[in-house]
């Protein structure tokens, strides 16, 4: 186990990151979750348009972070694969996405990256496995900020080790942030800092730590999930580990996910409480290399 010296004499760092995937709640959406949750907020959301789009969260995500004086890395994402209509597995992965095109996409960029927060590659569902589309990606995000991106993530988490890393550092990334669970909590093969995959490259892999979806997936209640986050926490102190946390830009509308734009705010929180050393993805990369 690695034990860093990090920056402000911290004992380990909190690296926060947001994965857009959504920014406009559908209205299949209301009745997918009508359906699965039962609840009738969903279906009520449905006349809600134009008045309230749940699915947008960048000014709340701003100003919890700003409040404590810290950053974090949006991944963007713009998914071209196409929809089959015989095929019921691409129904998710094809439709109600957004483009970086879109003028309100667009604005919110330019806002981050104006007031220090990174701008990342959300890589396209098939992204992992096609340095082209990696590389036509990545200069269309880099067209749109203005600035070279350093870092991806691939959607899903999509990865094949190790040629996902080859490709991404062929296509000039310079960090991956894909590493992690799908469900659980927790750093995947215990990888609690992060590691260089090609020795003598200058490419780094960012482990994932916990991530909302995942936590959720295996959490009773969001009082079950916090303990969880805080054995994390603890771990990571007495280790010095990296703690990668990924809240979806989605997730912090109270009627959607009730109770975890808080829980979010708690680990901020509970990091500056613990001294915690919070870094962008870029920040950790620049630290470490
Ligand atoms: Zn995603």
């Amino acid at each position: 186990m690695n034990r860093l010296d990090w920056p402000d004499e911290s004992k380990f760092s909190i690296c926060l990151t947001h994965d857009v995937d959504r920014i406009d709640k559908k209205w299949w959406h209301c009745l997918y979750y009508f359906c699965k949750t039962g609840r009738l907020y969903h279906l009520r959301s449905i006349f809600n348009k134009g008045r309230i789009n749940p699915y947008w969260n960048f000014e709340k995500i701003m100003q919890i972070e700003e409040k404590y004086g810290v950053r974090s890395t949006f991944f963007f994402l713009e998914e071209k694969k196409r929809f089959e209509v015989t095929n019921p597995s691409t129904f998710s992965i094809t439709i109600g996405y957004y483009t970086l095109d879109d003028d309100r996409i667009i604005e919110v960029i330019e806002n981050l990256v104006k007031y220090g927060w990174e701008i990342g590659l959300h890589g396209s569902y098939d992204s992992y496995k096609d340095e082209n589309l990696l590389r036509k990606e990545k200069k269309r995000i880099e067209q749109v900020t203005g600035k070279k991106v350093l870092g991806v993530r691939q959607h899903y988490l999509n990865l094949l080790i190790p040629e996902t890393w080859m490709l991404q550092k062929d296509a000039g990334f310079k960090y991956d942030s894909s590493f992690g669970l799908r469900s659980g909590v927790g750093w995947r093969e215990m990888k609690t800092v992060p590691f260089k995959p090609f020795e003598d490259e200058d490419f780094l892999v960012i482990p994932l730590t916990i991530m909302d979806v995942a936590l959720a997936r295996v959490s009773k209640d969001i009082q079950d999930a916090w303990g969880k986050i805080e054995a994390i926490l603890k771990y990571a102190e007495r280790n010095g580990c990296v703690v990668t946390v990924l809240w979806h830009q989605r997730v912090f509308n109270e009627n959607e996910f009730p109770g975890w734009s808080r829980l979010y705010e708690k680990i901020i929180a509970e990091g500056k409480k613990r001294n915690a050393w919070f870094a962008t993805c870029r920040d950790v990369y620049e630290w470490w290399v």
